[in-house]
């Protein structure tokens, strides 16, 4: 794979050629590699190109490296912030959180309970947040669910056409104004139960970037616990 330099970093790119496009298109891949999209038919020096942008991609970058877990081994997101977990040695399991100073202490004899604990925290915390938003939000949609609770999920959000809303127990850690987007776009499901331009609109009504917002849920990777521990 060739690669450029921004700064130190070393950032191996892939060339796509032969897109409808009609202008060259860079973006950043999640494995933090770049992708250069060619338009048809027109003789492109990448090299060059990436060289005039490289203002455009150092700036890029840093948007990009803002991505972050939800949990890793010695933080958690949380409304946003990254919150240090300070461990404290002591029998029992509790987890106590303080937002002024920006870190999370948890009290375990045993380490590897901390992702439990954090789980039975944002389970609550998540599932008080769906619960006030849905019923502040639906009225305002006209939209009626017949319930919403908070689960183990792949996604953010889903919803069944019987009107039934589940959200991701780690909806907490997003900041409020993604947690808000994916509410309102389950919520906007209940009218138009797809992705359609219909769909679009009546969510631009109430969220007018949600684009923005959907870009920004993308920087953020939530934990799996089906994935291998490291
Ligand atoms: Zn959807």
């Amino acid at each position: 794979m060739p690669s450029l330099y921004l700064g130190a970093r070393r950032i191996d790119y892939a060339v796509v050629r032969g897109t409808s496009r009609r202008y060259t298109y860079i973006r950043f891949r999640p494995d933090m590699t770049l992708e250069v999209i060619l338009p048809r038919g027109r003789v492109v020096n990448v090299e060059k190109a990436l060289r005039d942008r490289s203002v455009w991609l150092q700036a890029e970058y840093e948007k990009f490296s803002k991505i972050r877990d939800v949990l890793a081994d010695d933080s958690v997101m949380y409304d946003g912030k990254l919150l240090k977990v300070v461990f404290s040695q002591s029998p029992g399991d509790s987890l106590v959180s303080d937002l002024t100073k920006g870190e999370v202490v948890v009290h375990t004899s045993e380490r590897k309970r901390f992702r439990e604990l954090v789980r039975r925290w944002f389970l609550k915390e998540s599932s008080a947040y769906a619960v006030r938003k849905v019923a502040e939000m639906a009225p305002r949609l006209g939209v009626r669910p017949s319930k919403v609770d908070v689960r183990e999920m792949g996604k953010w959000g889903y919803c069944t056409r019987s009107g039934r809303l589940s959200f991701s127990w780690q909806l907490i850690a997003l900041p409020e104004k993604l947690r808000e987007y994916v509410v309102l776009h389950e919520l906007t499901h209940l009218r138009e139960f797809n992705h359609s331009s219909a769909f679009k609109r009546k969510l631009a009504a109430f969220c007018p970037d949600f684009r923005e917002r959907e870009k920004e849920l993308n920087f953020v990777t939530p934990y799996n616990r089906l994935a291998p521990p490291g």
